[in-house]
């Protein structure tokens, strides 16, 4: 069972219990009042609440939460024509809408079915009205007013609120936490971390559009990575891509470092905070590492080509200009930072 299923059958669990909690306290306050058809009704609620907790373990939340909706609809307009529109029954309506919403979100993630939330958005609003206006025009069956109508009205705006405070909570966690992982997705790379070419894009954009003729991109690339990768493997090539990655971090500090694409990297700085010399000692010591893995030692170089922006160059042809100087680097024997 993976992790979202099973807080989903967590959070229904708890909701059950909740539930079926209240009503037995609810039951309890009817008995003591005397109003003996509620206290019998709750009898049939208890139940129903009890059999939920099947349809929990047995992982058929959309049908929990049906019954669960169509019990709480119920007991909405049973409630308030029994007792009155002013005991706060048909407060209900208020947290099972945005509830029924959530549900929607959570079933979309985990790929449920909808769990049809117009439906029951349009069958708790009648439900509402109808019990409502009902008492107002008929009067309830119970007359008790007093302290039980302030006890029931406390219990019944308390619950509403938190039900609607927990999940309004829970669905905003939800959506900032997807919100930030598909942030991650969209600007970083899953291998080696960095961040992708898209981001790199963006920051490159920005110094264009400021004409920063201090800003300077290298161009990086593995020397004959297809070779490693048919010696030792495509994993070992991976490892590799990750080391390097590791190196280029640690040595550019001052630099932004993306994965342009495959075994190609492109670092921006600019010239007032690190100078373009930092290519060379990144290149030296990408020459000094050795990779050692199953008893492996594996030694790798890069080729660099290195270039300022020029005033008003585009970003096309800032790139192409740091395209064509690693070109000339691997066409002259590669292991080299052409300037
Ligand atoms: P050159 O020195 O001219 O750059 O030679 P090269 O072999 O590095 O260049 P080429 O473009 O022919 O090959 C690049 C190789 O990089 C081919 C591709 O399989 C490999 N590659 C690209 N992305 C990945 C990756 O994510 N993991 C691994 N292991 N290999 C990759
Ligand atoms: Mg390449
Ligand atoms: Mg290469």
């Amino acid at each position: 069972m993976n992790s979202e299923m099973r807080t989903n059958q967590f959070v229904s669990y708890v909701t059950n219990a909740a539930i079926l909690i209240l009503v037995l306290i609810m039951m309890a306050i009817y008995n003591l009042i005397g109003a003996k058809i509620l206290v019998v009704y709750s009898f049939f609620v208890t139940a129903f609440y009890l059999l939920n907790f099947l349809l929990i373990y047995k992982k058929w939340l959309r049908l929990y939460i049906w019954s669960t909706y169509t019990m709480l609809t119920i007991y909405m307009a049973v409630c308030t024509v029994m007792l009155g529109y002013n005991y706060g029954f048909n407060l209900y309506s208020m947290s099972t809408i945005p509830l029924i919403y959530y549900v929607k979100y959570i079933a979309k993630k985990i790929g449920g079915k909808d769990p049809k939330p117009v439906f029951w958005t349009i069958s708790i609003m009648l439900s509402c009205t109808i019990s409502s206006l009902y008492t107002v025009y008929h009067g309830p069956v119970y007359n008790i007013g007093g302290i039980p109508q302030i006890v029931f009205l406390g219990i019944n705006i308390v619950t509403v609120c938190s039900f609607l405070f927990y999940f309004s909570r829970r669905m905003v966690i939800l959506v900032i936490d997807s919100e930030e992982k598909l942030e991650i997705q969209a600007n970083f790379d899953a291998l080696t971390k960095l961040s992708n070419r898209y981001f790199m894009r963006n920051i490159l954009l920005n110094a264009v559009q400021e004409n920063n003729t201090k800003a300077w991109i290298a161009m990086i690339d593995i020397d004959k990575f297809k070779v490693i990768n048919d010696n030792y493997g495509h994993n070992v090539g991976d490892q590799i891509l990750k080391h390097l990655a590791g190196i280029m971090t640690q040595v550019c500090k001052d630099c932004t470092v993306s994965r342009w694409g495959g075994e190609e990297f492109l670092i921006y700085g600019e010239e007032d905070s690190v100078s373009t010399d930092i290519i060379e000692q990144l290149r030296k010591t990408v020459e000094d590492f050795t990779l050692t893995l199953n008893d492996q030692s594996i030694k790798f170089t890069i080729t660099a080509g290195v270039s300022a922006r020029e005033d008003r160059q585009t970003m096309d042809k800032w790139i192409i200009s740091a395209d064509n100087k690693l070109y000339s680097g691997k066409a002259s024997g590669r292991n080299k930072v052409v300037y």
